[in-house]
């Protein structure tokens, strides 16, 4: 594939989706493909539905190819990653010039942007949205939040089967070292820690005092599961398997919320947030830290806050959407409109 090829997903437009990695290998591969079948079949491609699913007579020909291409691939990790870009490049040619960038929301009718106040994230804590491909772009995903209002430095996005995307982000885990990665993901398989016992006695930097050697040291490295509960399980399977070939054989730490002092069980509206409102983890993790002393003059409550705005903003833009669009609401989503 010669350079040339990648200008047809520039890096400017990757990266408005809200990264900085360069445009993913495979990704450009694929939209390529996609873009070369298009003219030999004489047929433009169309997407539509929920997914960025391809329509019509040029669907039927791409999925000949794409099953094709699947089967030469040899490993599982090789079909892991093409399946993984496939997802992406087709949501994102699928989006293109109908979401907007910032907040994946329809541009026209239905964009928060303007309702969204950036913050700053205190620089000791950083949060990697660990995402599924099938949720990248989507309208409904909350982890987007978190770098809409903390910025992607402090809230980075890494898609699941997306090489340069996990090596951005284990390259960080490699130097902050294990002790300072922790994953949130209420398994129960898992080794689980409560918030107070992983914090409770952690040393607080003082930012403004730490040299910025001594400070990457220091930084909390929080993982947050972004896709289905059916999806999580082989996104955490993921994580393990690499922290194991990175640190040797222990567990990945994970933490878990205590029930009913984070957000999350209040802001379920949808039944695709069941159990997964990445954002509502997010808000709920920054409440417990700031309920410790050593944690509790750092602002994070306003940062909780600063998150759980976007995400009230974005259930009623997403209400408003589902109505406008004559379809039902659940009887949690009736509720959201009081959360604050
Ligand atoms: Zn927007």
């Amino acid at each position: 594939m010669g350079d040339g090829t990648r200008g047809i997903i520039a890096l400017q437009e990757w990266q408005g989706w809200g990264t900085t990695s360069p445009v993913p290998t495979v990704v450009a591969e694929i939209v390529e493909d996609l873009k070369l079948l298009e003219r030999d079949v004489d047929e433009q491609m169309t997407f539509g539905g929920k997914g960025g699913k391809l329509q019509g007579q040029f669907r039927l020909q791409e999925d000949k190819k794409h099953r094709a291409t699947y089967q030469t691939l040899g490993d599982s990790e090789k079909k892991l990653q093409f399946y993984a870009a496939r997802q992406i490049a087709c949501r994102l040619l699928g989006s293109r010039g109908y979401l907007c960038q910032k907040c994946w929301l329809p541009m026209e009718e239905d964009c928060v942007c303007s309702k969204v106040t950036s913050c700053s994230l205190w620089p000791g804590i950083r949060f990697w949205l660990y995402m599924h491909p099938k949720d990248f772009l989507r309208q409904n995903n909350t982890g987007k939040l978190l770098w809409q209002v903390f910025g992607v430095e402090a809230a980075t996005l890494c898609l699941f089967g997306i090489a340069e995307h996990e090596e951005i982000m284990w390259n960080s885990f490699k130097l902050a070292g294990k002790g300072k990665v922790w994953c949130l993901y209420p398994n129960k398989s898992a080794v689980l820690k409560s918030v107070k016992d992983a914090f409770g006695l952690e040393a607080v930097a003082n930012s403004d005092l730490t040299a910025t050697k001594t400070k990457e040291d220091k930084t909390l490295n929080f993982i947050l599961l972004d896709g289905t509960w059916s999806n999580s399980g082989a996104m955490f399977k993921r994580l393990q398997d690499r922290a194991k070939s990175v640190w040797g054989d222990e567990d990945l730490p994970c933490i878990s919320l205590s029930p009913g002092a984070s957000a999350m069980h209040k802001l379920r509206p949808q039944p695709s947030w069941d159990r997964t409102c990445t954002a509502a983890a997010a808000i709920g993790l920054l409440s417990e830290l700031h309920d410790l002393p050593q944690f509790s003059c750092l602002g994070l409550d306003e940062q909780a806050d600063a998150v759980e705005d976007a995400l009230t903003n974005l259930l009623e833009a997403l209400t408003t959407r589902r109505l406008r669009m004559g379809r039902s609401i659940t009887r949690k989503a009736r509720h959201t409109n009081n959360i604050r």
